[in-house]
Parts: C-alpha cells; structure tokens; sequence
C-alpha cells in the first residue's frame, strides 16, 4: 500500500536541512509521495526509516537494463495505464526473429532500416535467437547475430544450449527468455550468473504468477514477463490470450500494485500470427500500445517500420510537454557567414523535417529558429508566436547580424503575410518567401542560389 506525504514525512529527520535541494522535510515528503524524487536523496534517514520506505515507496513496476554499452536500454519503470494520464517512460523496443536457416538472409536485412526521424534513430534493436533443436546450429547464429551489434533475446530452453550461449553473449548483457513452471531454478541460477534479463512465462495467469514469486524468492529481480508463450505445450498463446495477458498483468501491477506482475513484457508476434506478416505489424502495433516492451516479428521492412517507429514516437513523448528543438542558429551543409538565412518554427517536427529538406539541396543555409512555443507555423502564427515581431526581436537579440554578413532571410511560405512587416522591422534585409510545403524546399534553395 503505497504512503502518504504525512506517513513519509514522519519517517524523515525534520531538521529541514535542505541537503535534498527541497527547502523543507515536509515538502520533501511529498515529493516522494508524488513520486517525483527517491527516499535516497534525502542523505540524513535512518536505517530504519529507509527500510520502511524502501519498499512502500518502490515503483509499482520495476524498471530493468538489457544490452550493454551504446546499445543499453532500461525497460519498464511505466506509471500509469493510459499515456494521457502522464507520459510512458520507456519506449518499447523492436526485434526480429532468427534461426539458423535464415540468419544469413535476415540480419543483413536488418541493416537497411536505419534512419532518423525527429532526431531518434530507428532501427532494430533486438535480435531474438530462436532455438530449433541443434544446438551448434544455435550457437553459430549467436555468433552472427552478436556481429550485427544488437541486444539479443536468447529463446531457448535446453539448459547445455542455454548456458553455451550465454557464455558467448554474457558481454550482450542479453535476455534469457527461457523459464516457466518446470525449470525456473535452473534457468534464474543462469540468467544471473550471466547477467541476463530472465525472460519468464506461464500456462496460465496463476502459474506464470507463482512461478515470477518463486523466481523473485530465489532473489531475482531482473525479469521480463513473455505474454504470448505459455499456450499447450509451454508454445504460443493465442492472440486474444496474449493480449488478455498483457492487459491483465500491466493492470494487475500498476492498479493492485501486485509486485509480483511488475515488470516489463516480452511480445512474440511471430509465434502469434506466423508467416502473416501483415498481421504480426498489426499485432506489434497493438502492442505497442499496450503493453509490450519488447516486441519480435520475422521480418522489419521499411513499410513495416515507417508505421511502427512512428506510432512509438509519438507515444513515448511526453504529453504535457511539446516537442521543441532549442532556439538558435544552426549552420546547414557548412552555411558561413555568406550564406542564406532561413527561418522556421521550434516545432520538432518542422524542424526536422525543413532541415533535412535544406540538407537535401546541398546548398548552405544559416537556419534561424526562434521560441515559436513548440507550436507548427500556422499555429504558431494564429496563436501569436511566430509574428513578424517575433522573428526580429530574435535577430536582434542573438545578435545575428554581428555573425551573419548575407542579409537575405527565408519565410516560411505559410506565413507570406510576414514579408511586409518584417522588411519594415529589419532595414537592409531582402525578405524571401518560400514554397508552402517542405517538399519544394530543395528545388526552390537551388534556384535560389543559381
Ligand atoms: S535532506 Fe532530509 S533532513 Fe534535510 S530537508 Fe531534505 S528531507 Fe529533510
């Protein structure tokens, strides 16, 4: 049962030393009640107090690290059911199964979907080995897809196999999506002597649970929940199932606070709807959205990632705060002191979008990009952000005359009805209006420069 403020507060030393950065102890208590700040930045609590609330103040869902180096990534920590009601947290994470009749095909698909959007870069980042009896067949494609630069995910249950390919991966810091009700000992004895995530699975929604409690009695916390396994015979759920699972589970740990259902969740839907690979894009979508964090499908074509890498970006972003690029100059396709202004919004997808249009063209822009409140242009200029007052106050201010000599800057097309104004607020420049849509940014700059 989680604490409130004054239960916390009574736990604290109430000296208000401010030490935590918070002016008093009582404030300081209800943030913790918020979950806004952790019990350990308060330096001065007691063993016993810290014991206490340790464990009441411990997030509903624990938040776990798989992969090693750059290709690190935390799952779970998630707080809240709907996105709306405060943000998700850790974007889930797409993988492709492989076996060993196919990896020399596969992974070098795998490396034609690498591309940026708004400033992330999506790609595959799992790679989910699946075991298919032999086991130095297994071992040679962990060994190739170890090459390819990814987390794996290790699907396979034959304990001498298992242990083999830890062995070779154990530096992958991979997860070992291999125990349910019949070898859990052996299988958690190996994930943690490896340093692997334990990818855990059950029959039914009762076992799975008395087994993720018995794994979590043998002291190990670094679990991953497989929703879709666990069907007749330990193979695939079926899809309604598994996402009867995956809701059940999520709402289980985040409304009844059920610690034992609180971790992230493995999806496999190339077991759910095999050689159907429309159907398994639909599933990753579904399940994108609720409630997997690792998501596996047998093939990622870009008309399969433009979808999904989309829909996940927009629902890891945090609702109650836009997405923004920084206000500045930024320099394209080596622009000096001689180059072309251009102008947009801070609208992170304007941004990106119109600067990777300018990359395009090659021709060198100094990019100017005021507070426009994260808003579009329209937007933007309806809602009185992005006005003729606006861009000058921000050219005066930066300074950009000081630091530019050429003295034509670029509208955007949308906002024509600028022009005027702003050759009035800024004497010597040559206003220019470019086309409405991004698009014919590249033919337009061009021409421009001819
Ligand atoms: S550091 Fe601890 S004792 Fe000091 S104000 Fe914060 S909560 Fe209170």
């Amino acid at each position: 049962m989680a604490l409130k403020g004054l239960d916390i507060f009574k736990l604290t030393p109430k000296t208000n030393c401010k030490d935590c950065g918070i002016p008093t102890c009582m404030a300081f208590a209800m943030k913790v009640a918020q979950g806004a700040v952790g019990i350990d930045k308060c330096p001065h609590m007691s063993p016993e107090s810290l014991k206490i609330l340790g464990e009441a103040t411990e997030p509903p869902m624990k938040s776990i690290r798989i992969g090693a180096g750059d290709a690190g990534y935390s799952l779970g920590g998630e707080t809240v059911l709907f996105r709306h009601e405060k943000t998700f947290v850790s974007k889930c994470l797409y993988g492709v199964r492989i076996h060993s009749d196919d990896a020399d095909t596969l992974i070098p698909e795998l490396s034609k979907i690498d591309y940026e959007r708004i400033g992330e870069r999506m790609f595959v980042e799992i790679i989910n080995v699946e075991y298919a009896g032999n086991k130095d067949a297994y071992l040679e494609t962990v060994k190739k897809a170890l090459a390819a630069g990814r987390t794996l995910v290790l699907d396979v249950k034959d304990p001498d196999t298992a242990r083999a390919a830890l062995e070779l991966a154990k530096d992958n810091k991979p997860v070992l999506n291999a125990a349910d009700e019949s070898n859990y000992q052996a299988m958690s004895e190996l994930a943690v002597k490896y340093g692997a995530a334990l990818g855990v699975s059950g029959k039914t929604l009762d076992s799975l649970h008395d087994t993720i409690a018995a794994i979590e009695g043998l002291g190990n916390k670094n679990l991953i929940i497989d929703v879709s396994a666990g069907g007749i015979d330990g193979g695939a759920l079926s899809i309604k199932d598994a996402f009867a699972r995956a809701v059940q589970i999520r709402r289980a740990s985040l409304k009844d606070e059920d610690r034992s259902f609180g971790y992230p969740s493995l999806v496999n839907a190339a077991k759910l709807a095999p050689k159907n690979h429309e159907l398994q894009t639909a599933l990753a979508s579904l399940f994108t959205v609720k409630y997997g964090s690792i998501i596996i499908l047998e093939s990622m074509t870009y008309s399969q990632a433009l979808p999904l890498y989309g829909l996940r970006q927009n629902l890891y972003t945090d609702p109650q705060k836009p997405m923004k690029v920084e206000p500045g100059l930024y320099p394209i396709n080596g622009a000096d002191e001689n180059a072309v202004c251009a102008t947009t919004v801070d609208f992170a997808l304007t941004y990106f979008i119109v600067s990777g249009e300018m990359e395009r063209s090659g021709v060198p822009v100094n990019l100017l990009i005021s507070d426009a409140g994260g808003y579009s242009v329209l937007t933007a200029w309806a809602a009185g952000k992005l006005s003729a007052l606006s861009i000058s106050r921000f050219i005066k201010e930066n300074n950009i005359e000081g630091k530019i000599k050429n003295r034509s800057l670029v509208i955007p097309g949308k906002v024509a009805v600028l022009k005027g104004e702003l050759e009035e607020n800024l004497p010597g420049w040559k206003i220019i209006v470019a086309p409405n849509e991004a698009v014919g940014v590249v033919k337009f700059l061009k021409e421009l420069k001819a």
